[in-house]
């Protein structure tokens, strides 16, 4: 029984219970309806697309109002306040949900990020190898590709579609790509998401990158940890707010931090930064997922520190590290 008290089998338990809420929750509130009326204000990853969610994602929203909102400040002379009134309120409640669990959300409750966990699952019991940390390098080069796509696909193609500049399918750009419309449709047997439009040249590219992202999401998942989760858009919305979060990670790195770059190797985002930092502060990075497996797999007494506000809710220390090191040996026989 002891093997199984680890901080991340507790999370499995709690994003699989939150992947059938936020995949099948019309189903558990009985309509579409009652569920999405029930939720939708919720600024969470699932989907407008599936029928039988019970959550609305903070995106969709985002690029209406860019497109049917903001653009009238520019085609109708309409008035900053009221036009930005939507995306402020959007974003105010990003700013809640970051204020009680900051970026937790991606770690402890997202359908698309258990998703790919499932396939990384998946891939290790299949004895495929695993690519483990992505070089430094890599990491570097991959991380302004979220902004990339939060900045373009998120605010400005649907501002320019408002506005006049574009056509009809560049409204909402990321929903079209999104990965997650995808998943969460076909896993509640709804396959129409997947297909290739015809309609104009720009709706058949778009369905098409929708596609081959999907299925490249799929396959990397397999044996590279969280590959969607690095370019993703949520992430650069929650880091404009990362700072008022209640829950985060925090390093006293003057003590007995010996850089042996435990953290790091556990990390799924790879994120150098723990290992390097030498003072005694928030580390929570912008790509961070809180999911605390740093914090276990730190082999010193009191280094890495998940807290709540003033409270120390996990810290790192040799005795856990024993165990946890066993209980991962474990899980892998
Ligand atoms: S980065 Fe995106 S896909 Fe990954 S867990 Fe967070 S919200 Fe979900
Ligand atoms: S695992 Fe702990 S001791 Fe090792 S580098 Fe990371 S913070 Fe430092
Ligand atoms: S820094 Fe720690 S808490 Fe954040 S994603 Fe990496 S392992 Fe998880």
């Amino acid at each position: 029984m002891d093997k199984l008290l680890t901080l991340t089998a507790l999370r499995r338990v709690i994003q699989l219970t939150a992947f059938v809420f936020f995949v099948y929750g019309a189903m558990i509130f009985t309509t579409f309806y009652t569920g999405d009326k029930l939720t939708q204000s919720l600024p969470a990853l699932s989907c407008a697309y599936d029928m039988k969610g019970g959550d609305f994602c903070s995106l969709i929203p985002l690029q209406h109002q860019m497109d049917h909102r903001v653009s009238s400040i520019f085609t109708q002379g309409e008035k900053v306040l009221p036009a930005l009134m939507g995306t402020l309120i959007t974003l105010g409640t990003v700013a809640v949900l970051i204020l009680i669990l900051n970026k937790a959300f991606c770690g402890w409750l997202c359908p698309l990020g258990f998703f790919q966990d499932v396939f990384t699952m998946i891939g290790t019991k299949l004895g495929l190898t695993q690519l483990g940390s992505l070089s430094r390098e890599a990491v570097n080069k991959i991380r302004p590709i979220k902004w990339f796509i939060f900045l373009f696909l998120v605010l400005i193609l649907p501002l320019l579609t408002g506005i006049g500049f574009l056509g009809h399918e560049w409204g909402n750009p990321y929903c079209s790509i999104c990965p997650s419309r995808i998943m969460t449709t076909a896993m509640g047997g709804d396959m129409s998401q997947i297909y290739i439009s015809q309609a104009s040249w720009g709706y058949f590219a778009l369905s098409l990158i929708a596609d081959l992202m999907f299925g490249l999401m799929v396959a990397l998942a397999l044996f590279v940890r969280q590959p969607f989760c690095r370019i993703c858009p949520m992430l650069p919305m929650q880091t404009l707010f990362k700072k008022i979060g209640l829950l985060r990670l925090v390093k006293n790195g003057d003590s007995h931090c010996d850089s042996c770059g435990n953290c790091v190797k556990a990390c799924p985002m790879d994120i150098y930064e723990i290992q390097d930092s030498t003072e005694h502060k928030n580390i929570t990075h912008a790509d961070c997922t809180l999911c605390g497996r740093c914090v276990e797999f730190c082999p010193h007494d009191g280094v890495m520190n998940l807290k709540y506000g003033p409270v120390t809710l996990l810290t790192s220390s040799k005795e856990s590290f024993k165990k946890r090191i066993k209980i991962d040996k474990w899980w892998k026989e």
